[in-house]
C-alpha cells in the first residue's frame, strides 16, 4: 500500500537531451513523443541540441518548436541560411562536420544517435561521455564499427539502449542474469514490399516501389534496405555487437503484420516476445523512460482487429542481400565494415535510378571479392581503420559504377 501510494518522481524531469539526426524520421518521432510528453509536464526536457544535414527549414522549424538551445546543420556552406532562418531566436547556429561532433559532445542526459549511415559513427562516438545514455537507432554504426563502437562505449561507461525496434524489443525479453540460458534470438521482418515478388520482377523494381514499406514509414535508405532484406542482415550484426550472441544463435523470422517485433528463445523452451503497434515512438519511448516506463501515444495493439499473424522463413535466393550479411557475420572481422559501405553506395546509387534493383546485391558482392583481394578485411583495431576501409569500400564500389562494372 504505501509503496503504490508513494509519491512517484519521473526519471525524466528536466532530463537535457539531444537529437542527432533530428530532421530525419526517427527524429521526427523523437521530437513528436517529448511535444506530447511536455503536454503533462512542460519542463521535463531541455533540448540542448538538434542537428540535420542539408534541410535548413526543416531544422529551424524543429529547433523553433523544441526550443533548442542548439542547432547544427551538416552541410557547412549552409550556415548563413540556417542563422537567418533561426534569427531573432536565441538559438545558437552553427554548421559542418566539426559542430555536429561538438554538439554530439556537449553534456546531456540522454542523446539519440538517428543519423543515417556511417555518417553517424563518429558523432554517436562522440556522445559517448560518462553519465549520458546513448539512444542508438543508427545500426551502421555497429555494423561498421562493432567492436570498436562497443569498446568505447564500455570505456566511457555509457548506458546503451537500442532503438530499432527489433533490439529494443529483445532488449526488453533479455534475461541478462540468464544469459547462458538464452538459446537464440529470432529477428523478424515483414518481408518488405517486396515478399511476394519473382526475381524478374523485383530486378525492374524502382525506388517509389521499393520504399513503399507495407507496415513501417522511415527513412529512404533504410526502405530500400527493407525492400533487399538487407536491413534484417545489418540487423543481425548489430545484434551481434549488442547482445554479444554469436551468428549461430541468431535466426531471421518473416512476421509480414510486423506485431511481434523480436523473440529470445531460452533452452527450457520459453520464447519471450515484445509486441506492439509499428509505431518507432514505442521503443524511443522504452528508451527515454528506462528503467520506467513512460506513456507514449503509439496506436493500442488491438490483437483481435488483428486476428491473424502469420510465419514465413526467409528465401535467400530472392533476397541475396541477407545472405551476403550472414556470410559477412559469419565472416566477422572486417568485413561487416565492407558490406555496410558498399551498400550504401548501392542504395545511393539506386535511388539515383543509377543502377537497378536487383543490381544492389552484386555490387556489393563485387565490392566484398574485392576487399578480400586487397587483403582488407582483416579486423579494424580503431576508429581510424574503420573509416579508412569505409572510405576504400565506397570508392571501390563507386568506381565499379562509373566504370559500368556493376554486375
Ligand atoms: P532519415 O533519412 O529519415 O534521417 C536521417 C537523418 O540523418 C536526417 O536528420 C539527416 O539530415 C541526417 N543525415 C543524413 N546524412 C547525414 C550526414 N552525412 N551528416 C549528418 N547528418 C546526416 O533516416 P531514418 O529513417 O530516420 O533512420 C535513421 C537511422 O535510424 C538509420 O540508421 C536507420 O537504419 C535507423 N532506424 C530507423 C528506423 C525508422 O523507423 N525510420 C527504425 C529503426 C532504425
Ligand atoms: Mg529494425
Amino acid at each position: 500500500m504505501t509503496e503504490t501510494a508513494r509519491v512517484h518522481q519521473p526519471l525524466t524531469a528536466g532530463r537535457r537531451i539531444t537529437i542527432l539526426g533530428a530532421t530525419g524520421s526517427v527524429g521526427a518521432s523523437t521530437l513528436d513523443l517529448i511535444a506530447h510528453l511536455r503536454k503533462g509536464q512542460p519542463d521535463a526536457y531541455e533540448i540542448e541540441a538538434l542537428t540535420g544535414f542539408q534541410n535548413t527549414i526543416v531544422l529551424a522549424r524543429c529547433a523553433r518548436a523544441a526550443g533548442a538551445k542548439l542547432a547544427v546543420i551538416g552541410e557547412p556552406e549552409k550556415y548563413r541560411e540556417l542563422k537567418d532562418a533561426l534569427a531573432g531566436t536565441g538559438i545558437e547556429a552553427a554548421a559542418g562536420p566539426d559542430a555536429l561532433l561538438e554538439a554530439a559532445a556537449r553534456p546531456a542526459d540522454w542523446v539519440m544517435a538517428a543519423i543515417v549511415g556511417t555518417a553517424g559513427l563518429r558523432p554517436a562516438m562522440a556522445a559517448l561521455r560518462p553519465g549520458t545514455t546513448l539512444a542508438l537507432a543508427n545500426k551502421e554504426c555497429l555494423v561498421s564499427a562493432g567492436d570498436v563502437f562497443m569498446r568505447a562505449v564500455a570505456e566511457a561507461g555509457v548506458q546503451l539502449l537500442p532503438v530499432d525496434s527489433e533490439h529494443n524489443a529483445i532488449f526488453q525479453v533479455f534475461e541478462e542474469p540468464n544469459r547462458s540460458a538464452v538459446d537464440r534470438l529470432i529477428l523478424t521482418a515483414s518481408g518488405g514490399p517486396f515478399r511476394l515478388w519473382d526475381r524478374e520482377r523485383m530486378a525492374k523494381a524502382t525506388p517509389e516501389q521499393a520504399v513503399a514499406h507495407p507496415n513501417w514509414s522511415m527513412g529512404a535508405k533504410i526502405s530500400v534496405d527493407s525492400a533487399t532484406l538487407m536491413n534484417k542482415g545489418l540487423e543481425l550484426i548489430e545484434a551481434h555487437y549488442l547482445f554479444d550472441m554469436p551468428a549461430e544463435r541468431l535466426e531471421v523470422l518473416i512476421h509480414p503484420q510486423s506485431v511481434i517485433h523480436s523473440l529470445v528463445a531460452y533452452v527450457d523452451g520459453s520464447v519471450l516476445a515484445q509486441l506492439g503497434t509499428p509505431d518507432m515512438r514505442t521503443p524511443i519511448a522504452f528508451a527515454l523512460g528506462y528503467p520506467e516506463r513512460i506513456a507514449a501515444p503509439a496506436e493500442r495493439l488491438d490483437l483481435v482487429r488483428i486476428g491473424q499473424l502469420t510465419f514465413e522463413a526467409p528465401d535467400f535466393q530472392r533476397f541475396p542481400c541477407l545472405g551476403l550479411a550472414v556470410a559477412a557475420l559469419k565472416q566477422g572481422r572486417g568485413t561487416p565494415t565492407i558490406l555496410n559501405a558498399a551498400n550504401e553506395v548501392a542504395v545511393g546509387a539506386f535511388l539515383e535510378r543509377r543502377i537497378g534493383f536487383g543490381a544492389i546485391a552484386g555490387l556489393v558482392e563485387a565490392t566484398l571479392m574485392a576487399a578480400e583481394r586487397a587483403g582488407l578485411t582483416g579486423k579494424p583495431g580503431s576508429l581510424v581503420d574503420v573509416l579508412e576501409r569505409d572510405r576504400w569500400a565506397r570508392e571501390t564500389a563507386g568506381t565499379m559504377l562509373t566504370e559500368g562494372r556493376t554486375p
